[in-house]
């Protein structure tokens, strides 16, 4: 089965310079998703005259698929060593980790590395060939994230989540069959993960609509064709129809293209991230359970998309009030993040600042929630498509589900526009003096869990 096999990607990366202005560098060359895809990993290596690899696989997902791509390799007159992590469900890409795969590849001088699993193990790979120079391929195990194609790194230091600079696997390969057989929650979690670009990409446009903000038609495209196909599979899904997930498998590495293409998060990261990032700091506070990223992700999807839903009834738009920076809400800020305050000052300064730039009198002049309304078509349109497919894909909107109690919901629906200076629907709502009411008659209409 050929299945969704990609040869090189030009179709994703239009002309240089790209119509928006830049010329969007992808660096992933080869997506392959079939069951035939270690064939075409055997190929792509010997193709390059690549004679000697590092795989990266740990006690799951060798069993699984490492040892088959050992062989594989092997096969081919390819020297192959290995670093096999100790099954866990706790691996992190962490000192530990990063040194373990740096030590592995100074003791077999190799030249490239195959990661075969999922976020974490990508992860690793990604940092850890980066910091050798080296360059490396992806074999998914799982459709669980959008991070595959990333060129950044998620790591953990010290208990701390940072992202630092790395490079994108130059292909990415999976097999249909092991996709579809991952832990259910990992599909979900990819599942809510790609669901959420609906906001994204609406957060996007009326950030575009009421400011003029940068805008990649080429990009939303990406992600968009990803969401429609989404849909079309979601009865798939929910059955494990490896033709199914290898669509929600693609949309995630696609979103991931998408996010390389204008070198920042904005087509697949919005106001359902920033409640989802919420969660995590208070998860961090020991206040709530550690709950997948993708769950929360779709979980805050619901909330998101139920406040775009009021927009219509909006009436004319008023010109917006700024915030005001003084010494109050500082203390403020300084006391609800504590250590993490700085970053939180410097992301609102900079929103502050570009809405400050942007702001003319007459900006919102004429408009309406109607005329916004509809310049967010077509994703406005797929609220309700998209909140059932989350409901059938077992992402529910009942309060209280996802360790978020109703207080903690309330607290975060108020302060998630602080983690990021990015523009969403909750500064907008803040802006029009109505985010307040509106949330008062959102939770009235969620049911209890
Ligand atoms: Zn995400
Ligand atoms: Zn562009």
């Amino acid at each position: 089965m050929g299945l969704l096999k990609e040869g090189p990607l030009s179709w994703t990366i239009p002309s240089i310079p790209c119509p928006c202005g830049r010329s969007h560098a992808v660096s992933v060359e080869t997506l392959a998703i079939g069951e035939n895809a270690l064939d075409d990993l055997q190929q792509f290596l010997l193709d390059r005259n690549i004679r000697s690899v590092l795989v990266l696989d740990d006690g799951h997902t060798g069993p699984i698929l490492g040892d088959l791509v050992q062989k594989t390799l092997s096969d081919a007159d390819i020297a192959v060593a290995s670093l096999r992590y100790p099954a866990s469900d706790h691996l992190r890409a962490d000192h530990e980790a990063l040194a373990a795969a740096s030590q592995a590849i100074r003791v077999h001088p190799v030249e490239l590395v195959v990661s075969v699993g999922s976020g974490t193990l990508t992860d690793i790979a990604r940092y850890a060939s980066y910091l050798a120079h080296l360059p490396f391929v992806a074999v998914a195990t799982a459709p669980s994230v959008d991070g595959y194609a990333s060129t950044v790194a998620a790591l953990q230091f010290d208990g701390v989540k940072v992202t630092n600079p790395a490079l994108a696997p130059i292909a990415i390969f999976a097999l249909p069959s092991i996709l579809a057989e991952a832990p259910w929650p990992m599909i979900q979690s990819g599942f809510g993960d790609l669901a959420g670009k609906v906001s994204a990409l609406m957060d996007w446009k009326l950030a575009r609509t009421l400011y003029a903000e940068s805008w990649c038609d080429a990009a939303y495209q990406v992600v968009s064709r990803s969401l429609a196909r989404l849909f079309e599979a979601a009865n798939g899904l929910a059955k494990r129809d490896p033709e199914s997930v290898s669509v929600l498998f693609q949309g995630l590495v696609h979103s991931g293209m998408a996010m390389a293409m204008m070198g920042n998060s904005r087509p697949a990261s919005g106001s359902e991230h920033h409640l989802s990032h919420y969660w995590d700091f208070v998860t961090y506070q020991g206040r709530r359970p550690y709950i997948a990223h993708g769950l929360q992700v779709g979980y805050a999807t619901h909330f998101i998309l139920d406040l775009y839903r009021e927009l219509p009834y909006l009436g004319p738009l008023k010109s917006p009030v700024l915030p005001v920076f003084d010494d109050a809400w500082q203390a403020e800020i300084r006391m609800r993040w504590g250590i993490g305050a700085n970053d939180i000052l410097r992301e609102q300064t900079a929103k502050l600042e570009w809405l400050t730039r942007h702001q003319t009198p007459d900006r919102f002049q004429g408009l309406d929630g109607a005329t916004i309304g509809q310049a967010l078509a077509p994703e406005f349109e797929q609220i309700d498509t998209t909140k059932r497919a989350l409901i059938q894909m077992g992402i529910g909107h009942a309060l209280g589900q996802f360790g978020v109690s109703t207080p903690i919901l309330v607290e975060s629906l108020n302060h998630a526009h602080e983690v990021r200076a990015r523009y969403t629907i909750l500064d907008f709502l803040r802006g029009q003096g109505r985010l307040g009411p509106w949330l008062d008659r959102l939770l009235e209409r969620f049911p209890a869990s």
